[in-house]
């Protein structure tokens, strides 16, 4: 156990709901259900706005839709949401180099690890999960997180969950026992329904009450691992250590200038050429990376960094070049620019995959019942339950881009047409347009990022 609250937890709200409504504006405020839309579906995430119609996590799809019919159904779009995932992972490790991503939208931090100054009070850690919040909701586009911090990761882990969504608490040392004991057990992560009842059946309510049990007779109720598991969680006794993922590889290089470089055309040059030059390296050892970095050395010896991560991993020049120039332009070299670098990095891959395979695996079977319209009403000219005529599969949700109208995502299919709502993150709520299934200037795209290209 430690002296100070410095284990942090951190949980995005709603992530994958969230995501979609950062980059659907005419879906923001609006009930959102993301998860397998066929007949064995289940809801992965709800908006809070759906929440208040009593949808939850792990439900079955078709009581969400009996609960709440007007919401948004979306099959979910994987890419999204590992981007945005490693964007805030990204940011958390400018914090601490100790950062344990559990799932896409949660991860442990190690404070101590970190160069943070003073930890010792909880005014002083509270500023710093204040300033994860901020960070968190800059680097994602707009999503919020909640932040708990204690001196175990059992702390940490409910004291977020406490304070869902959009809050911060941070436990003092000394305060875990007064803290936890007047919960409910079913607060300790692990303690599901089935545990709560047997514990209920020796008379168990609170964490107190557990706490006040004996080892003996826990194990005999939950087993032996379990129980004394249990009983230790309970005495708030937890010394778990915050555990990094492998180190990411990268590849980067860069050049210093014998005098100081004003000329954006000649900066881009050297950005550009920079950026072949990782490539190349990449190449030549078969390495491929999702995370693009620029740093950029100015006049007076400041260094500024700027990165961004891309759904896939990369070794194209092009995309390579591309974003390096965009990144470029994020800092201000009127003045002068003694260095310039460029890198390419690739996380290691610690997402849990097969957490979403069954919702991916559900949208696939979604192919076996087109017609069915996942958002809002029924256009016009838009029949519901008909099979597809054509094969081609626009789950709700996806993004698609069209040659005339840009950007959008599919709103609804059926019966060989296809419904697009026409906006992106950037703009305001969009038109919604109907084509042909088939329509050969409408094409599914990923975005590289939630940002508009500028
Ligand atoms: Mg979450």
């Amino acid at each position: 156990m430690r002296s100070k609250p410095s284990i942090l937890h951190l949980d995005l709200d709603a992530f994958f709901a969230a995501v979609e409504q950062r980059d659907k504006p005419s879906l923001r405020g609006k009930p959102v259900i993301v998860g397998g839309l066929g007949p064995r579906g289940v809801v992965s995430t709800a908006s809070y706005e759906a929440r208040a119609f009593g949808v939850r996590s792990a439900m079955r799809m078709a009581e969400a839709r009996a609960r709440c019919p007007h919401a948004a159904y979306l099959s979910g779009r994987f890419a999204a949401y590992r981007m945005t995932s490693r964007a805030v992972m990204a940011a958390l490790r400018e914090l601490s180099p100790l950062v344990e991503p559990v799932s896409f939208d949660e991860a442990y931090v190690d404070l101590a690890a970190g160069d943070l100054g003073d930890l010792s009070t909880t005014t002083a850690v509270e500023h710093i999960a204040d300033a994860i919040r901020a960070r968190t909701f800059e680097v994602s586009g707009g999503l919020t997180a909640s932040v708990g911090a204690g001196t175990s990761k059992l702390i940490a882990k409910i004291a977020s969950d406490l304070r869902k969504p959009d809050g911060r608490l941070v436990v003092a040392a000394g305060t875990e026992a007064e803290f936890l004991h007047p919960m409910p057990v079913s607060r300790i992560p692990g303690v599901g329904p089935a545990t709560g009842d047997r514990l209920r059946r020796i008379g168990v309510h609170t964490v107190g009450e557990l706490a006040r049990v004996g080892v003996s007779e826990l194990v005999a109720a939950l087993g032996q691992a379990h129980g004394q598991a249990l009983a230790r969680l309970a005495q708030a006794e937890d010394d778990r250590p915050v555990v990094a993922e492998r180190e990411s590889k990268s590849i980067s290089v860069e050049d210093t200038f014998d005098h100081d470089i004003a000329d954006p055309r000649l900066l881009q040059m050297i950005v550009d050429r920079l950026a072949s030059r990782v490539c190349e390296r990449l190449a030549r050892e078969r390495l491929s990376g999702r995370t693009v970095t620029v740093k950029i050395r100015l006049f007076d010896f400041s260094t500024h960094t700027r990165s961004t991560t891309l759904a896939g991993p990369t070794d194209d020049v092009r995309v390579v070049t591309r974003l390096a120039r965009q990144l470029l332009t994020d800092v201000d070299t009127s003045a002068g620019a003694r260095l310039l670098g460029v890198g390419v990095s690739g996380l290691a891959d610690w997402v849990q995959d097969d957490l979403f395979t069954s919702v991916v695996d559900d949208a696939d079977n979604d192919a076996g019942a087109p017609g069915e319209l996942a958002i809002g009403g029924t256009p016009e000219n838009l029949v519901s339950g008909t099979p597809d005529a054509a094969p081609r599969l626009w789950s709700p949700g996806a993004d698609v881009v069209h040659t005339t109208y840009g950007q959008g995502w599919v709103w609804g299919a059926g019966r060989g047409r296809v419904t697009v709502r026409f906006e992106t993150s950037s703009s305001g709520p969009g038109p919604v347009r109907t084509f042909a299934g088939d329509d050969p200037d409408l094409a599914a795209y990923t975005p590289l990022t939630w940002k508009d290209p500028s």
